[in-house]
């Protein structure tokens, strides 16, 4: 008997929703399964939409901050709260839950809501205040995203201690906040709370923020965040962490150093959500923080069963977590896919905010490739100063022989988006010679490219 769905997915996350669509694309039969008011997943409703809806209120804030210098006077609430600075969210989301609707209805894909579970390979059991259902299914997907890791020996409360998702329940902007945790999110919210005018402590064992990233960005973040007034204690284990008063909260490292902040945000990494799944049903097991593990095409121990997302680890984003979804439906109706190679972005929105994609300094070093520099600062880039980034940098890393372009690294002012003409190029394998052949608009950021490529060019 023929099973009722040809694809059966479990979360409607990023990685859940592109799956979808690309099944459905192929015309097969596909059902996607969310809890209740899940739909858009944890990246639209406690994640990413949330938390870069507060930071463009803080950026807000912090131009206004900056105007005042010019003699512009402005006022800023000491009794705000979280919520108040996310006004926008409930609009965005539901902005961003009609597209998504609308999607799926359009593309005929089946939405069902209710926590799903395996009862064996093929079926899954949807379970829902109005009962239970079963679903059977050609190819099941697994993008059921991931939580906050909650470590046991940490007194969570959600009114003094938090972790990633409570944060953002914060009855008002503290004065002094300590921040455990020194990863991608980490590093978001001490950047927005710092320009908010609190005072962060940010800790973290390893020696170096954001180590996944070029070691000369990661510096220059860092002394951004000092400038910013926030107080970095690296290379410091929090041994333990308590509430003494109602606002008085003490993380205590084993080097011995009290810290003391009026709350307390624990990021200290994700766990993937496995343990409602029943995998043992379907002969799957979760390895380390209820992660997945997946070959080269998203495929679980069971090739019929794909994870793709958070779900499956770094870099846990939800531009990669799409990309991921539509990899792992192509490979699985044998579609050819271009971009199955593609070196990914990262988009890191701290303030100022960094972008990379291809290879670090660090990494051409280790894989013995000569390489070159070329760097161009915002500060000496006519848009630079119209929109006064004096602290923007843009640095290209490219072959000497060759000029063939391996990495592209920014920090400031637009990061985000400028990162995509580098990955451009370096898709198509171009040399850092097509930035001095091409004109850019002027005056733009886009032209640190000219000049990084000049820069780097003029130093062999
Ligand atoms: C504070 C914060 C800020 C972030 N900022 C960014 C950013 O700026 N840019 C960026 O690219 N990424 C960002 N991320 C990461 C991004 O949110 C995730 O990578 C992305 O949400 C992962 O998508 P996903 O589809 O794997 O899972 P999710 O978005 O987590 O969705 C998973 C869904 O599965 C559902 N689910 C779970 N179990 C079941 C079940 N048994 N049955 C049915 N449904 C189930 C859940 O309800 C959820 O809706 C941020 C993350 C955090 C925490």
């Amino acid at each position: 008997m023929s099973p009722d769905f040809d694809v059966v997915v479990l979360g409607s996350g990023p990685a859940g929703e592109k799956a979808a669509m690309q099944a459905a694309k192929l015309r097969r039969r596909v059902a996607v399964v969310e809890r209740p008011g899940g739909l858009g997943g944890n990246c639209l409703h406690t994640a990413t939409i949330p938390s870069k809806t507060l930071r463009e209120t803080v950026l807000y804030v912090a131009g206004i901050k900056q105007h005042s210098l010019y003699g512009i006077q402005t006022t800023f609430r000491k009794d705000v709260t979280v919520d108040d600075l996310m006004r926008r969210k409930e609009a965005v989301i539901a902005g961003q839950l009609e597209v998504l609707e609308h999607k799926l209805d359009r593309n005929a894909v089946t939405s069902i809501q209710g926590s799903g579970r395996f009862l064996d390979p093929n079926r899954i059991e949807v379970i829902d205040e109005g009962g239970r259902r079963e679903l059977g299914a050609h190819f099941v997907v697994i993008a059921t995203g991931s939580r906050p890791a909650r470590d046991p020996k940490i007194p969570f409360d959600d009114e003094r201690i938090y972790d990633s998702d409570s944060i953002l329940r914060l009855d008002r902007v503290p004065r002094t906040l300590t921040i455990v945790g020194a990863g991608v999110i980490g590093c978001e919210y001490a950047c927005m709370f710092a320009m908010l005018g609190t005072k962060v402590t940010l800790i973290d064992a390893r020696a170096r923020v954001l180590d996944f990233a070029d070691a000369e960005i990661a510096e220059l973040l860092v002394a951004r965040m000092r400038d910013h007034g926030i107080t970095l204690r690296l290379g410091e284990e929090v041994a333990e962490v308590r509430c003494e008063t109602p606002d008085r909260v003490v993380a205590e490292t084993r080097s011995g150093k009290a810290v003391v902040g009026e709350k307390l945000l624990h990021a200290v990494g994700r766990e993937g959500n496995t343990a409602a799944l029943a995998l043992e049903r379907a002969g799957l097991k979760a390895g380390r923080r209820g992660l997945l593990e997946v070959n080269a095409h998203f495929q679980t121990a069971l090739p019929h069963v794909y994870a793709v997302g958070d779900v499956i680890g770094f870099p846990s984003l939800a531009a990669t977590s799409m990309h991921q979804g539509r990899l792992a439906m192509a490979h699985a109706f044998g579609v050819p896919v271009n971009g199955e190679g593609t070196r990914l972005p990262y988009g890191i929105f701290t303030i100022p905010e960094i972008s990379m994609v291809g290879e670090t300094e660090e990494q051409l070093t280790r894989a013995c490739v000569p390489y070159e520099v070329g760097q161009a600062f915002f500060r000496e880039i006519a848009r630079g100063q119209i929109v006064g980034d004096r602290a923007g940098m843009l640095k290209l890393l490219f072959e000497r022989a060759s000029h063939r372009l391996r990495g592209v690294h920014i920090i400031g002012e637009k990061a985000a988006e400028l990162v995509h003409i580098g990955q451009a190029v370096l898709a198509f394998g171009g040399p850092v010679d097509y930035f001095v052949d091409n004109v850019f608009n002027y005056p733009t950021l886009s032209e640190a490219y000219k000049v990084a490529a000049l820069n780097g060019l003029n130093r062999l």
